[in-house]
């Protein structure tokens, strides 16, 4: 058997996932998962830089099965990739500091996510972990030796950073790394409001777990054209979120075609649209419904995936710190 190429990617542990998760990257993990070995990190350890209070770290351990769940439910194949938990892997705590020469202060400040960051967590001072979150990130990628690591545009910079860390610790000490390269997935989807992104915090989210009353709620409650007061004035199509969901969920390109041309003609009402729309994304929802509830009445299972994923990431990790100390010229192991 050939060895497949090696995929590093994964998800902080902040609650279940909603569509905007699933178009700015894991519909995307569903066509790699056959290319590549493909490891899915639940990035506990990245709370602690903006959620380190005690409950947040409690909140971890159902995040975390609601992640995984949600990603069986859009179709992953538990057999053919591997969930791990990036606190339960110690090596990563190694490996974090033995590369943490490789790069600067001065480097790391430089990095507009990390502002970014401080910013929206409302601190006025970077605490040291929030400024090398990158080189945490940088272990993740490096132990199970990632070839290629999927991430969003904001997140190629750490990327880069990683390859930097690669090369130079290649340089200084010997062979030990690929170097990873950036798969640059995307695509932002709109809340249900209109106004940002998609984002739990803004309560604008659907979620891939809402049930159908919920997604009749949330896609009737949508905002649309503000200037369309009444169903027979012209509205606009662009940037009008409803039609954005018509866009990305819709398979039906036709119905959407003949929506748009109503709507611009003022021949619609939003409720026809919404109606259309709700019927969309119950259809789009009802696979992974039925995939949900398929893995769901297997009790235990979510658990055991974690676990034994995490044992088998573990197992790689101790590999390659084992050829990272070598490298360096520790003696001890
Ligand atoms: P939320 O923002 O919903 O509270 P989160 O904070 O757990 O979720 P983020 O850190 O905002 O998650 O996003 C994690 C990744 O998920 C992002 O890098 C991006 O790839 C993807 N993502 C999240 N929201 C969206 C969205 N609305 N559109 C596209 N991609 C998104
Ligand atoms: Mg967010």
């Amino acid at each position: 058997m050939t060895e497949r190429k090696r995929i590093l990617t994964g998800d902080r542990p902040t609650g279940k996932l909603h569509l905007g998760h699933y178009v700015g990257s894991h519909r995307h993990r569903l066509a790699l998962q056959d290319k590549y070995e493909c490891f899915f990190l639940i990035a506990d350890l990245h709370m602690l830089t903006t959620k380190p209070d005690k409950e947040d770290i409690l909140a971890i351990a159902d995040n975390a099965r609601a992640i995984v769940l949600d990603h069986l439910a859009i179709g992953i194949d538990p057999h053919k990739v591997t969930f791990c938990l990036q606190s339960a892997i110690h090596e990563t705590y190694e490996l974090q500091l033995l590369i943490s020469g490789l790069i600067t202060v001065e480097r790391l400040q430089q990095l507009p996510t990390i502002k970014d960051m401080a910013q929206a967590a409302h601190f006025e001072q970077i605490p040291y972990n929030l400024l090398g979150y990158p080189v945490l990130q940088a272990a993740d990628i490096l132990l199970p030796r990632a070839h290629l690591v999927p991430v969003g545009k904001d997140n190629e910079s750490h990327v880069e950073l990683t390859r930097q860390i690669a090369r130079r610790f290649n340089n200084a000490y010997g062979e030990v790394f690929p170097i990873p390269e950036a798969y640059v997935v995307g695509g932002t989807l709109v809340g249900t409001d209109g106004q940002a992104k998609m984002s739990k915090s803004l309560d604008n989210a659907i979620f891939l777990s809402d049930d159908t009353a919920t997604v009749r709620r949330r896609v009737m409650g949508m905002f649309t054209d503000p200037n369309r007061i009444r169903a027979d004035i012209p509205g606009r199509v662009e940037g009008n979120p409803v039609f954005i969901y018509h866009d990305f969920f819709n398979p039906n390109k036709e119905e959407v075609e003949d929506l748009k041309a109503r709507y611009r003609a003022g021949k619609v009402g939003d409720v026809e649209v919404k109606e259309k729309l709700f019927i969309a994304l119950e259809n789009f929802l009802a696979p992974i419904r039925e995939r949900r509830a398929y893995y769901e009445s297997q009790t235990g299972l979510v658990d055991e995936l974690i676990y034994e994923g995490t044992q088998r990431a573990r197992q790689e990790a101790q590999a390659t710190i084992l050829e990272v100390k070598k490298a360096m010229g520790f003696t001890g192991v």
